[in-house]
């Protein structure tokens, strides 16, 4: 299975800046064919994305959707008007947005259901909030998933990424989880959601403060399909030197 390896920039780069990166970023990319890249940026750098990366092999889609369809629902953005745009994918889950805006696995259930029906794939975050022994993780990372999940039938699940993401390692001043903590929550995650062939399972890929340096033996591990790179992917060199690495210890 091909390597997957994305970034959110969260609330960063306005379409300017993502011009910009995307000018840097571009030609590096077309080095790195071994690789499946996808990019998410804020809703107003989304038409950029589609523009700079037309034609190209990078993938993007949203951070965020709207549950509902369509109408009275001030400041929202459904999954329809993603698909039009062209997103192949939309983060739902992030940690950042449950505690922000107290979304609860109800109404991450129902967005899931939205980016599905509207042909998109789902990159689902998920993650224990506090550090906790590594099987006490598994049972909340995999009760989270239960609750996420319950209405997405199993031939579905291939559509969804599951970015394991513990919620203490998110963030300025924040390490990496230790990889082969990582590698047992991956492989539960794996185990739970049922393996298929490859291109019919979902890829488990790790996010919390990864950088250069700690790629390769995150990705050394079995399980680790691929990365999930928040800040350190704010600058394009940074990012496409994280999506070069090897696996290796
Ligand atoms: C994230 O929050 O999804 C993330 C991976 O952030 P960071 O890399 O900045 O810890």
């Amino acid at each position: 299975m091909r390597r997957m390896i994305g970034t959110s920039w969260k609330m960063n780069l306005t379409p300017s800046e993502a011009a910009d990166w995307f000018a840097v970023f571009v030609p590096l990319a077309a080095g790195l064919s071994d690789v499946d890249l996808f990019v998410l940026p804020s809703f107003p750098a989304l038409s950029v994305a589609r523009d700079r990366l037309a034609g190209t092999a990078v993938a993007w889609g949203a951070q965020d959707v709207s549950p509902y369809a369509s109408g009275e629902h001030t400041g929202d953005v459904s999954a329809a008007m993603l698909a039009d745009l062209g997103c192949r994918y939309v983060e739902v889950g992030h940690s950042e947005r449950r505690r922000e805006h107290a979304e609860t696995t109800g109404l991450i259930s129902s967005k899931i259901q939205a980016v599905l029906r509207a042909g998109m794939d789902v990159i689902l975050c998920t993650g224990e909030i506090e550090p906790a022994p590594v099987q006490a993780a598994i049972g909340q990372v995999i009760a989270d998933l239960d609750a996420c999940l319950a209405d997405v039938p199993a031939d579905q699940l291939g559509r969804v990424v599951v970015a394991y993401e513990p919620v203490w390692a998110i963030g300025p001043g924040r390490r990496p989880a230790d990889p082969q903590r990582v590698g047992r929550v991956h492989r539960a995650i794996a185990g739970r959601l049922g393996r298929g062939s490859d291109s019919a399972r979902s890829r488990v890929v790790y996010g919390g403060s990864v950088d250069a340096a700690s790629a390769p033996r995150l990705l050394a591990e079995p399980g680790v399909d691929g990365l999930f790179v928040g800040r350190n992917a704010l600058d394009p060199r940074a990012f496409a030197l994280i999506a070069s690495a090897q696996p290796g210890r």
